[in-house]
């Protein structure tokens, strides 16, 4: 192995946590052990609680403008640390290091704008009446908990951590068990940034630590990102002991392509998208539906996915299971009729043999009653459905249960704003094929890809890790109307 086995984080000290159960980290790149990491139990959790909730008493207590001071040299950390931390994420991901490098300095974006929240989450006040004023104020929510997965071990930590600890949370954190390395590198950054003991914890686990946070009556909130089938289960747990929830789950964003759109600006965003992290983005395009004739820009997106090379500038998939998953819709869309136009089954990196590779695959004549159209995928495939009409083509985006995103490609403003306004997704690109919106706006699905109010990210996080607090003040006995009293 090469780490020691990953330790739970708790009141500023890795601690051993108190299971016997454990789960092997295999890097995605070559199948080797990187490390082990505990399975935490109940117990464990309450000795993050404890921790959370002295740390409250005392962090709540800061003013914001003193809080975000940890964030202004945490950010720096980020960026002194860059270089190593991607070769991290890389390791234990397997994504590619150009890729990791995009995640930290994601991270350290999300960073910039916890800094500037001082300047956002101002308060209002009137005298409402002669003499009374009311005034409002965000208050910080108590000890919150984030759920993360695994394909960004440095970004979505980091879609949480320093905007809920900024506005005044304690957190605790349970990493995927997949990918835990990262974020306990970000627990000592946090440390070294000045982060008082406590305010940030870390339990690892799986499924049983969940439900044990669902259930825990001192967390006040629980942010989840994950699958549908989980981000359900967390949802419906937590809210069940009365905890504010926001679940943000899988995806299978559409991606419309007209017939005028540009060729190459097309194929260069649609492989992107596909491949982009060997397709495990919630953002990844997964499905594209051709109106009318675009036979010259699927030969494009082709030529586009075979300069894409398997451990040259596309990662591995997480898992020998999500590596045998995505090949297993591939034939089973070649079985029911589909064209693969280019097949990314079987992939191999020379020196890598254990590593778990998918490369790109192109698939056309895809049904839309077909699993590979209605299912997420999370790996390099993208599946192509024809259709004659846009109306066609929305309504097969309209029928698909999920809502994170969906773009459209055009030269054409109106069939651009049609389709705006028609897709059933949270996040619309036109011409785009990730579109995911950057600091200051906020990130968040639609359908059954979030579950709870607002957004994860931006300027709809403060509503989620705050409580606001209305008050009513009276100081001028003279005033004339008394209505108050
Ligand atoms: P996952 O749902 O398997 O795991 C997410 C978290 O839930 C992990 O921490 C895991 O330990 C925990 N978990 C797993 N099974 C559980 C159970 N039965 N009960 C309670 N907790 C459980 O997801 P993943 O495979 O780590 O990540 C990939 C998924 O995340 C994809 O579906 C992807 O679309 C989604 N995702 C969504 C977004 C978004 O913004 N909507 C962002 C990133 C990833």
């Amino acid at each position: 192995m090469k780490y020691p086995p990953v330790q739970n984080y708790i009141d500023g000290e890795f601690v051993n946590a108190g299971s016997q159960r454990k789960f092997d980290i295999i890097s995605p790149i070559d199948g080797n052990q990187l490390s082990i990491v505990p399975m935490s139990t109940a117990k464990d959790l309450e000795a993050a609680v404890s921790s959370a909730k002295a740390a409250f008493a005392i962090w709540s207590k800061f003013p914001i403008k003193e809080r975000v001071q940890v964030f202004f040299r945490y950010k720096y950390l980020l960026e002194k640390n860059l270089k190593e931390l991607a070769e991290l994420v890389q390791e234990e991901n397997g994504k590619t290091y150009d890729e990791a490098v995009a995640e930290i300095e994601k991270s350290i974006e999300l960073t910039e704008f916890a800094c500037s929240l001082p300047q956002l989450v101002t308060g209002e006040i009137l005298e409402v009446s002669r003499g009374v004023e009311c005034r409002t104020e965000h208050v910080p929510l108590g000890i919150v908990a984030s759920i993360v997965p695994f394909n960004f071990p440095c970004m979505v930590p980091n879609w949480t951590l320093p905007n809920a600890i900024a506005l005044g949370n304690c957190m605790i954190l349970k990493p995927s068990e997949k990918v835990p390395l990262t974020a306990a590198r970000l627990a000592m950054l946090l440390k070294e940034a000045g982060l008082p003991d406590g305010v940030f914890n870390i339990v690892n686990g799986d499924g049983e630590i969940v439900e044990a946070i669902c259930d825990h009556p001192a967390i006040n909130a629980v942010s989840f990102v994950g699958s549908t089938r989980v981000a359900k289960i967390v949802y419906q747990r937590a809210a069940h002991h009365f905890k504010r929830v926001l679940a943000l789950g899988g995806a299978k964003n559409h991606l419309v392509v007209l017939p005028d759109a540009k060729e190459d600006l097309t194929a260069q965003n649609v492989t992107a998208s596909m491949t982009g992290c060997a397709g495990q983005r919630c953002m990844a395009a997964s499905a594209m539906v051709g109106v009318g004739k675009i036979d010259h820009i699927i030969q494009k997106i082709c030529e586009e996915a075979k300069k894409i090379v398997p451990g040259k500038n596309l990662g591995a998939v997480i898992s020998k299971e999500a590596q045998e998953r995505i090949e297993r819709y591939i034939t089973e869309a070649e079985q029911q009729g589909a064209s693969i136009l280019v097949d990314g089954r079987g992939a191999k990196v020379e020196g890598k043999e254990k590593g778990t590779y998918v490369g790109p695959t192109v698939i056309d004549h895809v049904r839309p009653d077909m699993a590979i159209a209605r299912e997420e995928i999370f790996g390099p495939v993208l599946s192509i459905m024809r259709t004659e009409t846009i109306d066609e083509a929305i309504a097969i985006e309209n029928k698909n249960p999920y809502g994170n995103a969906a773009s459209v490609f055009t030269q054409n403003g109106g069939y651009a704003r049609y389709v705006i306004e028609k897709a059933s997704a949270g996040m619309i690109g036109v011409n785009v094929g990730v579109p995911v919106p950057r600091e200051p706006f906020s990130f968040g699905g639609w359908n059954e890809s979030k579950f709870g109010v607002g957004d994860i990210t931006g300027k709809s996080s403060i509503e989620f890790w705050t409580k606001l607090k209305k008050s009513t003040t009276k100081w001028n006995p003279e005033a004339g109307v008394n209505w108050m009293s």
